[in-house]
């Protein structure tokens, strides 16, 4: 496996373009796996590698500062599976010692960190960044991994976004003197009620003053370098796809996708096993609805311990746009209600101005629509119809699409974000704060205090229920505590539910 990654490292020195057995993408970066080929060799030999910082994210292969002691590895007790034929690496392969193997029939290889992050998002992020803080604050080495399933860092980010910068603040205050991804302020805040052929004016609920237009993408793929430059190490390309547990049900870390299965789910030739990310502690970063977190979630009764409710979602389907420079205004920010939705169905529209003439415009349906013929992207598909929205993209062209689910639960609905061996962050917990439609700032603030409480439990011996009240004095539990009553209601009046007695 670590060979592979190694092959891989190699020929897309050659190419930017990669192939394995089950990916094909595009990638920028060259760096990971060639990291994890270092810690992998540097473990199994016992040997301490140079610290060398990383500027550049897109930059060849560096070596990552490793001064921390590893846990030491177990003496493996099966040898290596053989290598396929066309890798060229055969006399890197280590067959007296390797690392700690619990599949002994299809060997998996296991690296130990003392944190690793699950999601390369703005919560993972930041939590990633924030511990590294931490560190240097103290002059201490602990060793953090983040994993991220995208080829490359926001590869799989789908936002708006109008970007409050209240956590970036306290995260990177020096970020206004970088060359940082966030040059757009707003310069209007408008909102409007469709009908199917006019648009109605109305005053704007939303807030957005100092607040930006950004790429949420660009955003989190600049966060990556700046963890990088801390000495934090990322894998993009890699989805966490199974929990560790230890014999007494705790979260020891998470193994990656196995490759090379065919549809029917039998191994091909080329098959290969994932790999072990053991962690001291592990911080659940996938964002909404993430596979793993709705587990620990499950494993843990997380819900029913803080009796919260059930959580509900939205679809957000969003494109991003370049449009005439005309009819383009930086900064402008339009939101919607209305057609193409009907008085049942819950959302809305956003379009804001970005630079370089792109606009992102985009439609969030919540997913208790009462019609069971509704189709999000055909009413997405009459939204850009619209005379008011037509006329603005009218000669312009797509140069990106997606969609992605929204957490619409709120306070209620937040689950203990605490588990044995990790905690949940971000959206994985769903801090989203639903009547401003935005969730990167809370998301981001809620991997510091995680950063923050996994500090303490991993030098200073106490608990990571920490993160838990840090939570509760936090300002992201003042924010979602005044938005708990702005979705309730409405989802009553659409049900039809007679709420006159409450
Ligand atoms: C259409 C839309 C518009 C939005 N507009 C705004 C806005 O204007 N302003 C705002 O503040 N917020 C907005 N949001 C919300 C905002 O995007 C989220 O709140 C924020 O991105 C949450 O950050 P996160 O790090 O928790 O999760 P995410 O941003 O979802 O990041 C999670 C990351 O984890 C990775 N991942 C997931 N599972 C795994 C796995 N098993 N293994 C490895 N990697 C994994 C994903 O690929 C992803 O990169 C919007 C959301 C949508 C969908």
């Amino acid at each position: 496996m670590v060979l592979r990654f190694f092959s891989l490292s190699i020929s897309s020195s050659k190419s930017k373009r990669l192939t394995t057995n089950n990916y094909f993408f595009t990638t920028t970066t060259t760096t990971p796996p060639f990291k994890f080929l270092l810690r992998y060799l540097s473990t199994a030999a016992q040997l301490p590698l140079q610290s060398q910082s990383n500027n550049n994210f897109n930059s060849t292969p560096s070596i990552v500062p490793l001064t921390r002691s590893l846990l030491s590895p177990r003496p493996c007790p099966c040898p290596f599976l053989p290598l396929n034929n066309n890798t060229t690496f055969g006399s890197l392969r280590p067959t007296s010692r390797c690392f700690t193997t619990t599949d002994q029939s299809h060997h998996r290889d296991s690296i130990n960190y003392d944190v690793v992050i699950v999601g390369a998002g703005p919560a993972g992020l930041s939590a990633a960044i924030r511990l590294k803080q931490l560190c240097r604050q103290n002059d201490v080495d602990l060793s953090v991994c983040v994993v991220e399933k995208g080829a490359q860092l926001g590869a799989h980010i789908i936002s708006g976004n109008v970007f409050e910068p209240r956590a970036l603040d306290e995260l990177l205050p020096q970020w206004k003197q970088e060359e940082v991804p966030i040059s757009v302020p707003v310069s209007s805040d408008k909102f409007w009620l469709l009908t199917r052929d006019r648009a109605f004016s109305l005053p704007s609920p939303f807030d957005n003053k100092g607040n930006y237009v950004i790429s949420l993408s660009q955003l989190v793929r600049w966060l990556g370098i700046k963890a990088e430059e801390l000495g934090v190490e990322i894998y993009p390309g890699f989805a966490a796809s199974e929990i560790l547990y230890d014999s007494n049900r705790k979260v020891v870390g998470i193994a990656t996708n196995d490759m090379g299965v065919a549809k029917d789910g039998s191994k091909r030739e080329t098959f290969q096993r994932g790999v072990e990310l053991k962690g001291r502690i592990t911080l659940l970063a996938e964002g909404c609805r993430g596979s793993l977190s709705q587990k620990i979630m499950g494993d843990y009764n997380l819900r029913e311990k803080v009796q919260a409710q059930h959580q509900t979602y939205a679809l957000g389907i969003k494109e991003v746009w370049e449009i005439d420079e005309s009819k383009h205004t930086p900064g402008s920010v339009l939101h919607t209600i209305g057609w193409p939705l009907d008085h049942k169905t819950y959302g809305g529209s956003f379009l804001y101005h970005m630079k370089d003439r792109q606009v992102s415009v985009g439609l969030v349906v919540a997913l208790d629509y009462h019609n069971p013929y509704l189709n999000p992207y055909e009413e997405f598909q009459k939204l850009k119809h619209h005379p008011a929205i037509k006329r603005l993209l009218e000669g312009g062209t797509v140069i990106q699409y997606g969609a992605r689910t929204l957490n619409e639960g709120g306070l209620q609905s937040i689950p203990y974000p605490v588990f044995p061996g990790g905690a949940l962050i971000g959206c994985s917990a769903g801090f989203l704060n639903v009547p401003k439609i935005k969730g990167t700032h809370t998301a981001m603030k809620s991997g510091m205090l995680a950063a923050e409480a996994t500090y303490g439990a991993l030098h200073e011996g106490t608990s990571m229920e920490i993160y838990w009240e840090k939570l509760n004095k936090s300002w992201i539990w003042d924010e979602l505590y005044r938005a708990r009553n702005f979705r309730p209601p409405i989802s009553d009046w659409m049900d039809g539910v007679d709420t006159s007695d409450r």
